[in-house]
């Protein structure tokens, strides 16, 4: 199959599941970064015993490069996803590349996989990963002293291919998604936290994802921000440690004041929540999906419609505004895109 074959195929398929042909790649040891190399995309060889395998010392991005009407490429936000890959990099205590350094193998990636890049709506979207490569099963209490940083690119369809349907949410008011310290890593073990919790509701309340809201402080999804909307107003939780640090979330919240809304970043308690949705609007903000509509909300056994449970007339208007931007139809004023 020709790339673009291979690229038509791809946006087919599920997110994520087709990787373009090629990945960038550096390694610490005793120290120090090797050569960023950009090779054939190859299964990794590890020490079974590595220090990922046995205590989770891994994180990771996801942002996207869009192609323009032009043909252009430009990866969107490179700069502050770079920035929180450093923080969940503290956070694990593991070594990372300087910033110069990982942007350079992102970018020279992106450009080498050109091809690889959809049209519009399609995207590219890239994972850099960050891993502790050092091979010792006694060291649950030291960091890995080896790393291994790579990217990987996989071009995405639209995430809604049937239609933006409005999602299903189950409200979790006793657990949490994660530790209250940990909630702002893009790391690993986080995901692996929440998943049976997430399948657990899944197969009971058919929901397609669990809205945490621990003590009833109502903080994000698995995967994404969460938001309310009405015709003036947007409210959202203030950034602390509990939960991931969106960059969608920032750029939502930007292009919302830009466009005249009064942008509230406060506490969403329960109470609160259950108030607005009749008649306001809820959304989930994410890489992957940009900004999605809450339909439904399933709280103690009883099904709440957001709305009238279709995609409100505010979530169109932030999801277009933002989606200009990242296809090249409106201004870049915040200088997001990085031309490749
Ligand atoms: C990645 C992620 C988000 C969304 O972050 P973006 O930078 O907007 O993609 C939100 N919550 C969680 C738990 C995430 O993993």
């Amino acid at each position: 199959m020709t790339i673009t074959e291979q690229v038509k195929h791809a946006i087919e398929q599920p997110f994520g599941k087709v990787l373009a042909d090629k990945m960038a790649l550096t390694s610490y040891t005793n120290g120090s970064w090797s050569e960023p190399i950009v090779q054939p995309l190859q299964p990794l060889s590890l020490s079974p015993g590595a220090h990922v395998f046995h205590y989770a010392s891994a994180c990771f991005e996801g942002l996207k490069a869009h192609r323009f009407d032009d043909g252009s490429i430009h990866i969107f936000r490179l700069d502050a996803h770079l920035a929180r890959l450093q923080q969940s990099a503290q956070l694990l205590c593991l070594p990372l590349p300087d910033e110069s350094v990982c942007r350079a193998m992102i970018v020279d990636l992106v450009r080498q996989c050109r091809e690889w890049v959809p049209q519009h709506p399609g995207t590219l979207y890239i994972r850099p990963t960050l891993i502790g490569t050092e091979p010792s099963i006694g060291s649950a209490a030291t960091p890995s002293k080896d790393a291994l940083f790579y990217v990987l690119v996989s071009p995405v369809g639209s995430y809604f291919k049937g239609g933006i349907k409005p999602l299903r949410l189950s409200i979790e008011t006793t657990h949490w998604r994660t530790s209250p310290e940990f909630g702002l890593a893009k790391a690993g073990g986080n995901y692996a936290a929440a998943l049976k919790m997430i399948q657990d509701a899944k197969n009971n309340l058919h929901v397609d994802q669990v809205l945490f809201a621990p003590g009833n402080d109502v903080q994000e999804t698995g995967a994404a921000n969460f938001m309310l909307l009405n015709d003036r107003q947007l409210i959202t939780k203030p950034l602390d440690t509990t939960f991931l640090h969106g960059v969608t979330r920032d750029s939502i919240l930007t292009i919302a004041r830009e466009l005249g809304y009064e942008v509230r970043e406060e506490a969403i308690p329960l109470d609160r929540l259950l108030a607005w949705v009749p008649n306001g609007e809820a959304v989930l903000t994410g890489t992957a999906a940009v900004l999605a509509s809450v339909g439904t909300l399933i709280h103690k056994g009883e099904e709440i419609k957001v709305g009238n449970g279709e995609m409100g007339p505010n979530a169109a208007r932030l999801r277009s505004a933002l989606v200009n931007i990242q296809n090249g139809t409106a201004p870049d004023h915040n200088g997001w895109l990085t031309a490749i």
